[in-house]
């Protein structure tokens, strides 16, 4: 779907074993001393990057690629990673920096794979943080719904998009899933947008057809329209992706079951099938949705999107916090995946995604902000939330219930598989070859400093381990401290700029 030499083939997918000579987390960390700090190749010409590196190569491990050098090809995906030791290592150091294609991080500073958020409502960026203390059906109707229909106004929803795009990726976040809204013009303006940015984007038009669910002021006209434009936008948005090094790319987005008719439920299944386009949409999300679809259809949530054709190979659902072992099952071998947003779980779910048994179960899985149901753009406050939510599965948190039945048990994950969720785990959701250091996967990074100025990152000289430095930066770090963020080898976001 995606123009040559994106990262759109997995390729670096089957490579989950340690790269020789890297240093497993919790071993010491050694520094080599006396780097220089200055930044060498500037956004186009950079070509190898000289730096410790984070990433997750496989769940729940976490490996420190230490004083690295990473070589990136034409088209910005990893050619190679060389290790200290390795024989033409100082060799291709010092060609690239000569050739002054060389970026070197600065003590202090680390590499991270650019976060995946699987799922954004791109219009609801105004509504972020506001009335999340309401009902899930007020919080639509009386606010969300209203505002995603001014997004017919292609300069309002120019200057909402274009802020929201650099702001994911001022926030290290490098692959974003997006809802835009029901208007056709504006969705295609925003998969525009990420491509400008350099961010990429997979974006949808909403459809939602049924005249006895949406208001009448903010639905498609009718369900041949909705297939009509949705079909426009895989076309546009495919010939947009074409033209751009990171690829964007058209998904098919009935925003739920609930209000689409089955007419269009079925023609956006055939038409995700005829064009081999990704799906995304709500599956399973809280009571209600669970209740009515269930009532609705006579068979589960999972199982409805199954029959329309909308669960399948490339399929994204959001939430997913009631499916059953044999939903998990259906997941598992259609090869669809979960975005667990793990803060709005908290506001509107009644419950927590079971992330651990559906892992367990072998479902494709990633982490995701669903901005405005969660309040947060910042996928660091979702790596916290998801390992804190996690928590109180396994526990529960009425101490009134005797210890056993008051959680699930066995629910708990760790930083580690969390930091996975949103980096490795988004990209094998989406089949991308993206969220780790290894070649033939796009260079996706993000640089984190963690001796900013007034930064909360201070280990005081005690927890210097790997595994520390990465957890505080999971857990503390702020806008702050990413300096720079890189898509497909280009630099795309310079806070050095901002700060000038
Ligand atoms: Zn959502």
């Amino acid at each position: 779907m995606g123009a040559e030499g994106t990262a759109n083939d997995e390729a670096g997918m089957g490579a989950e074993a340690p790269a020789r000579g890297v240093r497993g987390i919790g071993e010491a960390a050694s520094s080599d001393g006396a780097r220089e700090t200055a930044t060498g190749a500037a956004s186009g010409r950079a070509r190898a990057f000289l730096g410790s590196f984070f990433h997750a190569p496989a769940y729940g491990v976490v490996e420190l690629l230490e004083d690295a050098l990473i070589e990136v090809d034409v088209r910005g995906r990893i050619e190679r990673v060389v290790l200290p030791g390795e024989p033409d290592r100082a060799a291709a150091v010092a060609s690239h920096r000569e050739a002054g294609d060389l970026v070197e991080l600065p003590r202090g500073t680390y590499g991270l794979p650019g976060f995946v958020d699987l799922h954004v409502h791109a219009p609801q960026w105004p509504q972020a943080g506001v009335a999340l203390d309401e009902p899930l059906d007020v919080w639509l109707q009386k606010r969300t719904f209203p505002l995603e229909a001014r997004f017919s106004d292609l300069g309002f929803a120019r200057t909402v998009y274009r802020d929201l795009v650099r702001r994911l990726l001022s926030l290290g976040t490098t692959t974003t899933v997006y809802f835009a809204s029901n208007d056709l013009r504006s969705s295609i303006e925003l998969a525009r947008i990420c491509a400008e940015e350099g961010q990429r984007g997979l974006v949808g038009k909403v459809v939602m057809d049924d005249p006895t669910a949406n208001p009448e002021y903010y639905r498609d006209a009718s369900t041949e329209q909705a297939l009509r434009d949705t079909e426009t936008m895989l076309g546009e948005v495919e010939s947009i992706g074409r033209s751009c090094p990171q690829g964007v790319y058209p998904v098919v987005t009935p925003r739920f079951i609930p209000s689409c008719t089955d007419d269009a439920l079925r023609g956006l299944g055939a038409l995700a099938e005829r064009y081999d386009a990704y799906v995304q949409s709500h599956c399973d999300e809280g009571q209600w949705e669970h209740d009515f679809v269930l009532a609705r259809m006579g068979v589960t949530d999972a199982q409805a999107l199954y029959r329309f054709g909308l669960l399948r190979e490339r399929s994204i659902m959001a939430h997913c916090t009631f499916l059953s072992e044999q939903d998990g099952e259906l997941f598992a071998r259609v090869g669809a995946a979960v975005a667990h947003c793990p803060i709005s779980n908290s506001y509107f779910a009644n419950s927590v995604c079971p992330v651990r048994r559906l892992r367990e179960q072998g479902v494709r899985m990633g982490l995701a902000t669903d901005v405005s149901g969660g309040f947060s753009l910042s996928m660091y406050d979702n790596v916290r939330h998801a390992v804190m939510v996690s928590r109180m599965l396994e526990d529960g948190v009425d101490a009134r219930v005797g210890r056993k039945a008051r959680g699930t048990g066995d629910a708990r994950i760790t930083s580690a598989e969390a930091f996975w969720l949103a980096t490795a785990g988004g990209a094998q959701a989406l089949r991308l070859a993206t969220g780790t250091f290894v070649p033939g996967n796009a260079f996706d990074a993000q640089f984190v400093d963690t001796t900013v100025a007034g930064s909360e990152l201070r280990g005081f000289g005690v927890f210097e381990g790997a595994r520390d430095v990465l957890d505080r930066i999971l857990f503390l770090a702020t806008p702050q401290n990413v300096r720079q963020t890189w898509v497909q080898g280009r630099m795309v976001f310079d806070r050095a700029s901002l700060d000038a």
